[in-house]
């Protein structure tokens, strides 16, 4: 850590701040306590004082201790997520104030379901929903009609599926509209520019159905809304949908060849089916904005339907981010040709980097002042990407990755709330109630809207209450980014150093220079330029980066991950480069060899604060490439003297 003003917010590697933590969570449980007495004092205690005195307590106690002590020991061979020499996957230590929120609220036990069940924490979920639309440049005032909407998921896969529903929903609506035909509604001329409508205009529809509908007496309400609902596609099924509809086809899902699993998780959950998921090829990690171009211009052609463009800022293999303002660029041009589609950014993971561009009042940072702080970052293209998240439509963020929170948040977030209508599991999805119905008290049922039912009301506090000690700008929260940035930059200048170092026996490349905090190794004997051979090497490294229950955690210096690259997926060139980087034979790079169609790599995610330690003056990054010295040296033999000498 090298901003001492970041010290009070974790627990610590060393567990230094305890008493904190311990005091917090001792003052909040007694606080809990009193709350119970207080619901109805002149209740007398139900279990008597004596109880804890009598065999089968006693009996109970000793059952409930031993399998603590059980469990408690068996943790003891978790990952050690907190520790600085932990680099694996995407996860750190946790932000004393989500873990002491969590804490705090789970004795309530509030169900985020409705406000039934969570009269408190259902509007801590709206407000953190709008607290991460602020950090992303979406419209995060609920008093303006067309404000964001964001709510909590179990992770990024269940955000990345609210994505396609809410987009599939406002695509077909137009088209159900047109089928019911209300006189007081002007719907598109045909069913193929119904189906393709910009978002925006398709909102619009929305809007001008719901007002058309409010002048109606209830009884002919009531008789539109359910000719309507009888034509839409979460009534009919996709079947019926578009057998109807004959001019239409499913419509397609176009991602980049890095994008996370859970995309083709949604489309088969959505059952559109993977063979709808397009995958566009990439170009040094990031989207290829010339294959986009192409991809959609055929479908286009062939009168494919698209449902959502996704870009991705912070690719899970490699940190890398997507030309997001390309992307929108690209859907105004074909708005404009009537060829509509929403743009979906998946920022599971990199979507905490906003935090370091805003302001405290919410404006973007010049680029300009953002460099000071470090060497290369943000690139241009980081930037202007970050910089149009909110024109986007949709973006997928995980507090539980770069948001440093307990697992079991992700989080959904729209451009536009009035989409979420379009969801409603009840048939009054236009006009609920009516009059008063002001964006808190519509979400406060979230269940309606989202795909989980009952849910943590616990993690939502724990979000809302780590947003508002440290807020979703640079001067706050962003600090904690800035560091992990800091790591990067820092990870990267000493794999420089290591690859001359190291020279004589190893080739070592960062196969594509990251945009945020991941970075991955590739590493190669000198001399060796079988593909086969390098995976086996560095296999052996992994093993010792790996945890596993056999071994004793002490007994690992360092704890790492590992991706591989495929040729498939990056494309002839930038295959070329790295196989000739590393000193590699193409011919061995092939489907023949079992293992040998693909390039394993390490992976390290930057994101533990404690990488640079200023108080001690260690960088455990140092100590880490020490540590890959002694190893590589110990597994390779001997270099021979040369024959010149
Ligand atoms: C992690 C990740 C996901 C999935 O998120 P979960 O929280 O693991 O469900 C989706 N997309 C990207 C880019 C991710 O990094």
């Amino acid at each position: 850590m090298t901003d001492p003003s970041l010290y009070p917010c974790f627990l610590g590697p060393y567990g230094e701040n305890d008493s904190l933590l311990e005091r917090l969570v001792v003052e909040f449980l007694r606080d809990h306590v009193y709350w119970r007495r207080n619901v109805h004092p002149e209740d007398p205690p139900a279990i008597p004082t004596r109880a804890a005195q009598q065999p089968q307590f006693l009996e109970f106690e000793a059952r409930l201790r031993r399998e603590l002590h059980t469990l408690s020991a068996a943790l003891k061979r978790s990952v050690p997520f907190h520790s600085p020499r932990y680099m694996g996957h995407m996860v750190s230590d946790l932000l004393l104030p989500g873990l002491a929120a969590q804490i705090l609220t789970l004795p309530y036990n509030p169900n985020n379901v409705s406000e039934e069940a969570a009269p408190i924490t259902i509007d801590l979920e709206i407000k953190a929903g709008l607290q991460l639309a602020g950090m992303l440049g979406y419209p995060a005032d609920p008093a303006q009609p067309d404000c964001a909407f964001g709510h909590l998921t179990s992770g990024g896969t269940l955000a990345n599926y609210q994505a396609l529903r809410v987009a599939l929903a406002l695509k077909s609506f137009p088209v159900a509209l047109r089928a019911a035909a209300p006189p007081g509604v002007d719907v598109p001329a045909d069913d193929w520019s119904a189906f393709n409508l910009a978002p925006r205009a398709g909102l619009g529809l929305v809007d001008a159905w719901q007002r058309w509908l409010a002048a109606l007496a209830p009884a002919k309400r009531a008789r539109w809304r359910k000719r309507l609902q009888a034509e839409r596609i979460e009534q009919l099924g996709l079947a019926a949908f578009f057998t109807r509809h004959p001019q239409l086809s499913t419509p397609v899902v176009v991602a980049p060849v890095t994008a996370h699993y859970s995309w083709s998780k949604g489309m088969k959950l959505l059952g559109l089916g993977r063979e709808q998921l397009v995958l566009v090829p990439e170009r040094g990690m990031r989207l290829d904005l010339q294959a986009l171009q192409t991809t959609l211009q055929q479908l286009r052609a062939s009168q494919r339907p698209v449902l959502l463009a996704v870009a991705v800022l912070g690719t899970t293999e490699f940190g890398t981010i997507d030309p997001i303002h390309e992307v929108v660029a690209a859907r105004e041009r074909h708005a404009d040709a009537g060829y509509g589609f929403s743009v979906h950014v998946d920022a599971a993971w990199g979507g905490y980097l906003a935090s370091l561009f805003r302001e405290p009042d919410g404006r973007l940072r010049t680029i300009a002042g953002m460099r000071s702080e470090f060497n290369v970052f943000p690139s241009d293209g980081t930037y202007a990407a970050v910089a149009a998240l909110g024109r986007s439509d949709s973006v997928t963020v995980d507090p539980h990755k770069l948001g440093y929170l307990p697992y079991g948040t992700g989080a959904y977030v729209c451009r536009d709330h009035r989409v979420m209508a379009l969801l409603a599991e009840d048939a009054d999805y236009i006009f609920g109630g009516e009059g008063g119905d002001d964006y808190f008290s519509r979400f406060r049922n979230l269940g309606r809207y989202i795909p989980e039912g009952s849910k943590s009301g616990a993690a939502a506090a724990a979000v809302y209450v780590t947003h508002r000690v440290l807020p979703l700008d640079h001067t706050h929260f962003g600090r904690l980014v800035g560091e992990t940035i800091r790591s990067a930059e820092a990870f990267a200048a000493r794999s420089e150093r290591f690859a001359v170092e190291m020279a004589s026996l190893l080739r070592v490349c960062v196969p594509f220079a990251p945009d945020s905090n991941l970075v991955c190794l590739a590493l190669n004997p000198a001399g060796n330029r079988d593909v086969a051979a390098m995976n086996v090497f560095v296999g052996r490294l992994h093993d010792e980066l790996r945890c596993d229950s056999s071994t004793p955690l002490q007994m690992h210096e360092f704890f790492g991950s590992v991706t591989t690259l495929r040729p498939e997926v990056l494309g002839e060139n930038d295959t070329g480069r790295v196989l000739n980087e590393l000193g590699l034979d193409p011919a061995t790079l092939g489907n023949d060899h079992e293992q040998a169609d693909r390039l394993l790599i390490l992976r390290h995610t930057l994101m533990n604060p404690f990488l640079i330690d200023a108080e001690n003056g260690i960088s455990y990054i140092d100590r880490y490439f020490e540590f890959l010295e002694r190893r590589v040296r110990g597994l390779l033999p001997v270099p021979r003297a040369s024959a010149v000498a």
